[in-house]
């Protein structure tokens, strides 16, 4: 077992990884930009230690300093959360060399999952669902590269290798468009991503975006916990996530289920991760895998029972995972909303403190939250400053959770958008359920 871990993160993830880290009696270190010496988990760690200036490049992104801290606290293990260096297979590989461990996957399967092209083969030989495309990256030859879009059909996205963010994509809507449109991805991929590959898929229209999580031991142990559906997005960034997703085929669901365990137990994947999917007329389609815990893994915690930190912890000390899949009972629905401070009419971030703070509680309700009463937001990273999330034995109970626990939550100050939340959790075909990753944005009138 772990016996000192380091956060390198912030905000609410840091804070959720630092309790998941008490509740096992694990040592926590801090790490901290100047800014954020008044986090909350920067006060309840054990040791905190200060990183750099607020700018993240010379902060949470600086690895030398990361590794430092480690050092100096006789820290053993460093846990990414999300963003920042959760994915960057080069930190990963210099914790591992350092002689410490890195909660995660290995260098090498984070590497291959950051290349789509590569990802996309490896999900194929292990039989998960992919979208139909040019199956590797495109040739330069103009004949060639209309024979494949014809094959696949158009209209087509052509998207970078490197990619991510939702950065890197063209959709391509007709032949004549084709060239030219490969050779600015390719450019734009070049200089924004270093890498200039780019490969083809076809776009699909009207998609739900649904995910599995899954969790897996590297000693030949892997289990999912179910799907989410995360089709409620502005520009790309998930809004509101629910687990299970609505209103799929069982047997569809379950086909997929194994086919995500089959590819970790093939890739001897180790951590917890997740596999998105487009979802459209009944069929899946892999766009990528996360190799790192997500945002929106609470709401599978909630209709499973696990704690997915945890299990990222005692997987990382070495130990197999907890639970089998027939340990794990799927039991009634989570909703989660993203509270961000951010300007409701134009989505531009709200810096600033905030001077009244009321939490929503009551049965059903939890709030992943570091902010307080007198915390500044501050303006240097994501708006994103908490989470509500509601269980229900049901869709319908867990959705009036939601409408309450909003109505409830109070943040004066800054402006945030909850107000947009509450609107949302009213809208009727949100409420039905299953509405695909275009109808915020349409809604928005975007
Ligand atoms: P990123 O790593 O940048 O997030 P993804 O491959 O996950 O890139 O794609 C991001 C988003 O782009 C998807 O959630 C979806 O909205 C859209 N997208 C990607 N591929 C397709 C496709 N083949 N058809 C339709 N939309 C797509």
């Amino acid at each position: 077992m772990l016996d000192k871990v380091l956060i390198a993160n912030r905000g609410e993830i840091a804070l959720r990884i630092l309790r998941a880290c008490k509740e096992l009696g694990i040592q926590t270190v801090a790490v901290h930009s100047k800014i954020d010496a008044a986090l909350k988990h920067v006060k309840l760690a054990d040791q905190a230690v200060c990183i750099g200036p607020n700018p993240s490049p010379q902060s949470y992104l600086n690895v030398p300093a990361i590794i430092s801290a480690m050092e100096i606290t006789g820290a053993q293990a460093v846990h990414p959360g999300y963003g920042f260096l959760a994915e960057n297979a080069d930190f990963a590989e210099q914790v591992e060399n350092s002689g410490f461990t890195f909660i995660g996957p290995k260098a090498d399967t984070i590497r291959t999952m950051g290349d789509k092209v590569a990802a996309i083969k490896s999900m194929k030989a292990a039989g998960v669902p992919t979208v139909p495309g040019s199956d590797g990256p495109l040739s330069e030859d103009p004949e060639e590269l209309q024979a494949t879009a014809k094959r696949i059909g158009y209209p087509v996205i052509i998207k970078a290798a490197a990619g991510g963010g939702g950065r890197g994509m063209r959709v391509v809507k007709d032949q004549q468009s084709l060239i030219n449109a490969v050779a600015i991805t390719k450019t734009e991929a070049a200089a924004a991503f270093g890498d200039g590959t780019v490969y083809m898929e076809k776009f699909l229209q009207n998609p739900r975006h649904v995910e599995v999580q899954i969790l897996s031991d590297g000693q030949g142990n892997a289990i999912h916990l179910g799907d989410r559906d995360c089709s409620l997005q502005r520009r790309h960034q998930k809004v509101i996530e629910e687990a299970p997703a609505p209103g799929i085929p069982e047997d569809a669901r379950q086909a997929v289920f194994e086919s995500c365990v089959n590819a970790c137990v093939q890739m001897n994947y180790r951590g917890a991760g997740t596999f998105e999917f487009l979802y459209e007329d009944g069929n899946y389609y892999f766009i990528e895998m996360n190799t790192r815990v997500q945002v929106e893994h609470p709401v599978s915690e909630m209709i499973t029972g696990v704690d997915i930190i945890k299990e990222q912890l005692t997987i990382a000390g070495g130990q197999p995972l907890s639970f089998k899949q027939e340990d794990i009972i799927f039991r009634g629905h989570s909703f989660e909303c993203r509270i961000n401070a951010e300007d409701p009419k134009t989505f531009l971030p709200q810096p600033g403190t905030i001077n009244a703070y009321h939490a929503p509680g009551g049965n059903g309700v939890r709030v992943d939250s570091h902010i307080y009463n007198g915390y500044s937001v501050p303006p240097n990273y994501d708006s994103m400053i908490g989470k509500i999330i509601t269980y229900g034995r049901d869709r319908d109970s867990a959705l009036s959770r939601m409408r309450n626990a909003l109505d409830e939550m109070l943040i004066d100050g800054i402006k945030t958008n909850i107000q947009l939340h509450e609107e949302l959790v009213r809208d009727k075909e949100f409420q039905k359920g299953g509405v695909n990753i275009h109808y915020l944005e349409k809604k928005l009138g975007l």
